[in-house]
């Protein structure tokens, strides 16, 4: 099979296994809403669009704009561009086969007035159920092109922060940095950042989601960086923590704590533990230094084409993890007015799980983790 067909043979087989889902739970049709879930089940990336799946059918309603990227892009549906709203229309076709239909719908994703809009025209032809997360499940098990497009992300990102370093010096913007991350990353080849680039400086360091300031790096600082780019439509997410001229050796402490909790996390990672297994694991070891509580928020999320995605590992989370799961691990320490340090790296759940592994394939992100005084 040609490059081209392949991709289309995985997208129809998405919806097959979509539809063997749903009517598993005894519904005939699920509607799509939230627009990373369309483009995994069709590949349309625009920012207007609804998917309907039925027994037989999939189409997607999108609007003008989008009449030849809809054509380009999609495979296995038919493309319906719609003058008015998305979701009258919708309605009305799930009200078209005149028997009535129980149909999957995300709340979450959808506005009151749309939900309005769809009930008016289904009228009493469809009978909602909330959708219990079938696609996100889909999503959580990523297939061979979407392994390859994510190793090729996280390299990305970890070139940019390889590349990064000789810049980082006393007097350094934050902001600037944090710009010249995001250039690198484009110019390299990205689509753009997974998320907005952390650049945290100093006591700015200690706050675990810092947006970059005009605060200058100052000399005897830990710098955060997080950092994470888009290619093919997927994302990478990194962080590494270096220190800007000589640590003391408490510093050098908490770094090899985080280091050893992450380590300890991404070896718990395997097929049939829980998520909260694998938040333990880091939390252990962090607790065993005396600085769990300091850890502040969970050890990782999964990651694809959002940059959160499921399954989220955290506290007590019972989700079992499955082979082809793809998530960061990223515990870190936070002490107020001194600083913080947070290790993140992008990591596959895989079957055979070895130890050896630690340092092969399975690992993601291929920056270096020792740690760096600048
Ligand atoms: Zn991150
Ligand atoms: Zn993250």
């Amino acid at each position: 099979m040609k490059k081209k067909d392949l991709a289309n043979h995985g997208i129809r087989s998405r919806q097959d296994r979509l539809r063997i889902l749903f009517s598993g739970r005894n519904a005939d049709a699920i509607l799509v809403s939230h627009l990373a879930d369309i483009r995994y089940l069709c590949g349309f990336s625009g920012s207007n669009a609804l998917l309907i799946v039925t027994a037989d059918k999939s189409t997607l309603l999108t609007d003008g704009r989008y009449t030849i990227q809809a054509n380009e892009e999609t495979s296995g549906v038919e493309v319906l561009i719609v003058r008015k709203s998305l979701f009258a229309e919708a309605g009305g076709l799930l009200s078209l086969a005149r028997t009535r239909k129980t149909v999957l719908y995300s709340p979450g994703q959808l506005a009151v007035s749309q939900f309005a809009a769809l009930r008016k025209t289904a009228g009493h032809l469809a009978h909602w159920r909330v959708d219990p997360g079938l696609v996100a499940g889909l999503r959580g098990v990523k297939d061979a092109d979407e392994v390859a497009a994510m190793k090729q992300a996280a390299d990305l990102a970890s070139a940019v922060f390889v590349d990064v370093l000789p810049i980082i010096r006393p007097g350094l913007l934050e902001n600037e940095l944090a710009a010249e991350i995001e250039y690198r990353m484009r110019h390299m080849g990205a689509s753009g950042a997974s998320f907005e680039t952390i650049v945290a400086s100093g006591p700015r360091s200690a706050l675990p989601h810092a947006r970059p300031t005009d605060k200058p790096i100052g000399k005897n600082e830990l710098v955060v960086l997080d950092l994470g780019a888009i290619l093919r439509g997927y994302c990478s997410d990194m962080t590494r923590t270096v220190f800007v001229g000589k640590a003391p050796r408490r510093v050098r402490e908490w770094y090899g704590a985080v280091l050893a909790a992450q380590v300890a996390a991404i070896r718990a990672l395997q097929p049939g533990v829980t998520a909260g297994d694998v938040d333990s694991a880091a939390r252990r070891v962090l607790h065993r230094h005396r600085l769990a509580r300091f850890f502040t928020h969970s050890t990782g999320h999964g990651l694809g084409l959002e940059v959160h995605e499921a399954p989220r590992l955290g506290r007590g989370e019972t989700t079992k993890l499955e082979a082809g799961n793809v998530v960061t691990i990223e515990p870190g320490v936070y002490v107020e007015n001194v600083g913080g340090i947070r290790i993140e790296d992008d990591v596959m759940v895989v079957q055979d799980h070895v130890d050896t592994a630690l340092k092969s394939a399975q690992i993601l992100t291929s920056a270096p983790k020792d740690f760096l005084e600048l």
